[in-house]
């Protein structure tokens, strides 16, 4: 076997090859359903342990085609490339090789002398097989973050404490701990990228001419923060309160949930996690218009969505908001059911017909009566609090409804985007706000009411 083009220096490739082909025919004869758990996770550790150590390998391997030069005789641009080609390697994989190899790799002085690697306590430790190649990558991009001023025994002490923390830690978590070590020996470093973020800071909703927005931008660490705050709890998946009608073949099962009364079977939010990100953005902003408008009453509405009297008639067409973008206008009427927005309504020359804030709007003790009597979301197993709900209107502000407490019930964002698809309808039965579910959900449409008013139902 030593005569092969494998394992020329030293057979070692081969011995080790045909090590692995003798361990692999084990694993298909089924050896490793006899270990216990524990000889099971070291087995594991093991292997991962070898892995790591084979990256040595690679950059000793990476290595010595850089000081041949080997891409450039072959007039390729980079040693990369070279990889791409011969391995079939992504340009990131390749990369990552390749600086991997700059790190951990074998050096030589420009007389031809082998020098050590550049982080040697961490090409140590990958040849223990305690890095991962990543780990490794996240300490060297610590280490090349210290600025030039940072003495070389500080230097030295910050990559044996990475090389200690990454015995224990995740790459991420050894990440952190490089920012506080950063932080420690070059505070005006923080501090300048600190600016730096403040210097690049931008943000930007710009009207598409499909009638969308598309928001861009670069927030600072504390600005970013505050919103992941905010929206990442209320961007996780919802359990919907029903199946989507297209969904609900299985009748049988529909007819056990409504005969129980029990509220409909919970299912995953189909919402991708872009869209429960944007749902969550638009009830901070709906949030944001709503208390706004509690405290300030009677400041002048922030929007206004105009339509002619026929487009409200028909359900039909597109409305204009105040910034000249267009929506439909089931939209519209939607959005207007939120107080904080203005409904223009005009004839076919542009006069005003209907001017709906100046009856729509809630008063501040009608929205208190409201949380009193509602408490929330009032649809049916809907946990969502008072702050994050919309003031709907039952009969809506188009079709005449008052805005009085008893055509109004508290909704959260989610269930006034969906509640309609899905066939539910909300009325208020004895002064309390009622739904009638679906067909598809109750045949016989029997109504409910949030856990919270009462499940008595007379
Ligand atoms: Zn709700």
């Amino acid at each position: 076997m030593a005569d092969m083009n494998g394992g020329a220096v030293s057979g070692g490739l081969t011995e080790a090859a045909n090590g692995l082909s003798f361990y692999l025919g084990d694993v298909s004869a089924g050896v490793l359903s006899s270990l216990s758990d524990g000889d099971l996770l070291a087995e594991l550790r093991e292997c991962e342990a070898l892995r790591r150590r084979w990256l040595m390998v690679d950059a000793a391997l990476v290595a010595e085609l850089e000081r041949r030069s080997f891409a450039g005789r072959l007039a390729m641009p980079s040693t990369s490339t070279l990889l791409q080609g011969v391995l079939r390697l992504s340009p990131t994989e390749a990369r990552q090789r390749v600086d991997a190899a700059a790190v951990c790799g074998p050096r030589w002085s420009l007389t031809g002398e082998r020098l050590e690697p550049l982080l040697p306590r961490v090409a140590a430790s990958q040849a223990d097989g305690v890095l991962s190649a990543e780990h490794a990558r996240v300490i060297a991009s610590t280490i090349e973050r210290l600025p030039a001023s940072v003495a070389p025994a500080d230097a030295i002490a910050a990559e044996e404490h990475l090389v200690l923390a990454a015995g224990q830690l995740r790459p991420r978590e050894v990440g952190l701990v490089g920012q506080r070590i950063l932080a420690h020996l070059d505070p005006d470093g923080v501090l300048q990228s600190d600016a730096e973020h403040a210097r690049r800071r931008s943000f930007s909703v710009t009207p598409e001419s499909g009638g969308g927005y598309r928001a861009s931008g670069r927030l600072t660490p504390a600005c970013g923060a505050l919103l992941l705050t905010w929206l990442s709890p209320r961007a996780a998946p919802r359990p919907a309160t029903s199946e989507g009608p297209h969904n609900s073949g299985d009748n049988a099962a529909e007819d056990n949930r409504s005969a129980t009364g029990a509220p409909s079977e919970r299912v995953q939010d189909a919402r991708s996690y872009g869209q429960r990100m944007h749902d969550a953005l638009e009830e901070l902003a709906g949030l944001a218009v709503r208390s706004t408008e509690v405290v300030e009453s009677g400041a002048p509405a922030q929007v206004i969505i105009t339509m002619t009297a026929s487009q409200l008639a028909d359900r039909s067409g597109l409305a204009e908001t105040s910034f000249g973008q267009l929506l439909t206008v089931p939209e519209a009427l939607r959005l207007a059911d939120e107080a904080a927005i203005s409904l223009l309504v005009r004839d076919a020359r542009g006069a005003i017909l209907k001017h709906g804030r100046l009856k729509r709007i809630a008063t501040r003790a009608q929205t208190l009566a409201l949380i009193a009597r509602d408490r929330g979301c009032s649809f049916p197993g809907c946990d969502r609090p008072p702050e994050w709900c919309q003031r709907h209107h039952v009969v809506g502000w188009a079709e005449g409804g008052r805005t009085d407490l008893d055509n109004l019930t508290l909704i959260c964002g989610y269930h006034h985007r969906h509640f309609e698809a899905e066939g539910w309808s909300c009325r208020l039965v004895e002064g309390l706000p009622t739904w009638i579910p679906p067909h598809w959900i109750d045949p016989e449409r029997r109504p409910r009411r949030n856990h919270r008013i009462t499940h008595e139902l007379r």
